[in-house]
């Protein structure tokens, strides 16, 4: 009889220990017994037989995880506080017995690949020019590099030279993107190169699409795999090289537990690979451009000027705004309009007591939609009618402020029916075929003007823009986060990027922070510079923070909780508590939410303090990048 710990797959549990009659090695899936019902878990370990009863594992399963899995999945689980099988329930195992050469499925699918490929000549396609020729030479000599080069300075070039090259050493590559730059434009490009040979994976692939493409991974068919977070944790054998395009991108931290980083991550599973890892960006975040050494590539393929105008007030539809969109859009060119936020207002307000109509269940105010006459709360998706009158004194005016892209849709669409207008926002653009088709008409002119949210920054290319305007950047810079300078300034920078691809283009800003982007605009390594003396001593990457969340339904439970800990946190002499105290949104899903902010000088120091305070309410938030 054998002994083995067992971990649960996503359940929050330690390991529980089960026994076998035959040795089974670590990684192992096998199917279990819990309380009368049937459970996922893998072999982590091999114990002697314990003092207490245990049961007998049901089945044996034909997947496993590699002991670089299990390893990173431990590392996930003590860094970023989860339970290891909810840290493996992120991986994809690999299959137990791996396919004999010959047979049908596996070899059919090499022999495609190969066929397609040598049938569009076997010489490289992708010619690079001499300043791209000496980055790649420098990221090349380097384990973890960045590549700092701006929008439209041929980054996919380098990053498929080199995928090719790994290739050709018969390795495999991961290509990391956030989500939403997953687009059928970067597909097509992948695919006219390496054919068969790339997979795209992403939440919007189906469950059945992704077995297929799963077969296509296990039977080594598919070299490189382009996905967002997840693909980061696919069964590849023989990896070569670790790509993650937009490093500097949010959404790359995952907002649930574990709340891992996966450009972080990668960098660790780099060296578990012993693989390059290259990272790029052109607005590198802080903590790559301080941590790795870089490369610069500076302009575009297209060197087209940029001329940015502000004009100082909140996001409004101004005169100059829609003077600037009329011209633009009569002349037969494109323009672009950036807003944050979606729906048409972001608050509806009571024109006599000042009352902002809130979600009952969170403390956000709640959005209007005025398509589907509601009002909505953009954090727990609870929705109502819009309110005739203010629930607080029952007058009848309400106004609604911090317009919203729909608003402005609106807007157009009344007063200059001309202008076709596409809307690109969560709403709007809900599918995989909504993309496609909005992201065709555009390129296709026939949409004049693209309203959007952040979704608009993401990595896609408009050809022919010659006006960006971009509104309410004001409300994340004045933000009480760290990073509120850096992200507004890349924002920015990438919003403005999409645009004068090809020809010059305007920038136009609403802002009354002039003088912060204009010392930048162009400058952002400066800026960076300049940013280090702000950070030094205080924040990341000189130091590390961790975020402690307490959510209750009752208020008085989650803050003591949050005192609880902080009185056994006065005794870890290597951290410091910054702050604690109910977060500034104090209720979101009818729960009440406190919090606890750490920071220390060296990760370990935090770890073990944490462990050591932790109290059972707690959810730990390693390296936070949301502070509210
Ligand atoms: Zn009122
Ligand atoms: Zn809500």
């Amino acid at each position: 009889m054998y002994f083995y710990e067992i971990s649960l797959l996503n359940s929050p549990l330690t390991p529980l220990t089960y026994n076998h009659n035959i040795g089974l090695s670590l990684g192992v899936e096998v199917e279990v017994q819990l309380r009368n019902r049937t459970l996922l878990g893998i072999v982590v370990s091999i114990c002697e037989e314990p003092v207490f009863k245990t049961t007998s594992i049901t089945k044996v399963t034909t997947f496993h995880y590699s002991q670089i899995q299990v390893k990173c999945a431990k590392f996930i689980s003590e860094y970023y506080f989860c339970s290891l099988g909810e840290a493996l329930q992120l991986f994809t195992p690999f299959l137990e017995e791996k396919r004999e050469e010959g047979e049908p499925l596996g070899q059919d699918k090499r022999e495609e690949g190969r066929g397609k490929r040598e049938e569009d000549g076997s010489v490289s396609k992708i010619v690079l020019s001499t300043k791209q020729v000496e980055a790649l030479d420098f990221l090349q000599k380097h384990p973890v590099s960045l590549l700092f080069g701006d929008t439209g300075s041929g980054k996919t070039e380098i990053y498929m030279k080199w995928f090719e090259e790994a290739l050709a050493q018969g390795k495999r590559a991961i290509f990391l993107m956030p989500e939403i730059s997953l687009t059928p434009q970067m597909e097509i490009r992948l695919k006219e190169h390496f054919g068969d040979a790339v997979v795209m994976w992403h939440s919007k692939v189906t469950k059945p699409q992704k077995k297929k493409l799963l077969e296509r991974i296990y039977n080594g068919s598919a070299k490189i795999i382009a996905g967002a977070r997840s693909a980061l944790f696919l069964p590849i054998e023989d990896l070569g090289l670790i790509v993650v395009d937009e490093e500097h991108d949010d959404s790359y931290k995952a907002s649930s537990r574990p709340r891992y980083h996966a450009r972080d991550m990668a960098i660790y599973m780099g060296k578990l690979y012993d693989v390059p890892v290259l990272l790029g960006s052109a607005t590198p975040s802080m903590n790559s451009y301080v941590k790795f050494p870089h490369t610069r590539l500076k302009g575009g393929h297209f060197s087209a000027t940029r001329e940015f105008t502000f004009e100082a007030c909140r996001e409004e539809v101004t005169t100059s705004v829609e003077s600037a969109i009329v011209q633009t859009t009569g002349q037969g060119e494109q323009a672009m309009l950036f807003i944050p936020t979606r729906a048409n207002f972001k608050y509806l307000i009571c024109e006599s007591c000042g009352h902002t109509h809130s979600c009952p269940y969170c403390s956000v105010g709640m959005s209007v939609h005025r398509k589907s006459n509601a009002i909505k709360c953009h954090y727990c998706n609870f929705s109502e009618r819009i309110p005739s009158q203010c629930s607080e004194c029952g007058h009848e005016m309400l106004s609604s402020n911090r317009l919203g892209t729909a608003e402005a849709v609106h807007f157009f669409e009344e007063s200059h029916p001309n202008i076709r207008v596409g809307q690109f926002d969560r709403d709007a653009v809900s599918t995989q075929k909504k993309l496609k088709k909005l992201l065709k008409a555009f390129n296709a002119k026939e949409i004049d003007l693209l309203v959007g949210t952040q979704m608009l920054s993401k990595g896609h290319d408009y050809h022919d823009v010659t006006l960006a305007v971009i509104l309410g950047l004001d409300n994340q810079l004045n933000m009480s986060d760290y990073r509120a300078r850096e992200k507004t300034l890349s924002l920015l920078i990438q919003i403005a990027g999409r645009s004068g691809r090809k020809k010059a283009a305007q920038v136009l800003v609403q802002s009354y922070n002039k003088e912060f982007f204009e010392a930048y605009i162009g400058k952002y390594e400066q800026f960076l510079e300049d940013e280090k003396e702000f950070r030094k001593g205080l924040y990341p990457p000189y130091k590390k923070l961790a975020r402690i969340l307490f959510a209750h339904k009752y208020a008085n439970k989650a803050e003591e909780a949050m005192q609880e800990m902080v009185e056994k946190l006065r005794c870890s002499t290597t951290i410091e508590t910054i702050g604690y105290g109910p977060s500034q949104i104090e209720k979101i899903a009818n729960k009440y939410r406190y919090q606890i902010l750490l920071r220390a000088d060296k990760s370990t120091d935090l770890i073990a303090a944490i462990q050591s305070s932790r109290v059972s309410l707690a959810e730990i938030d390693m390296d936070p990048i949301e502070f509210n």
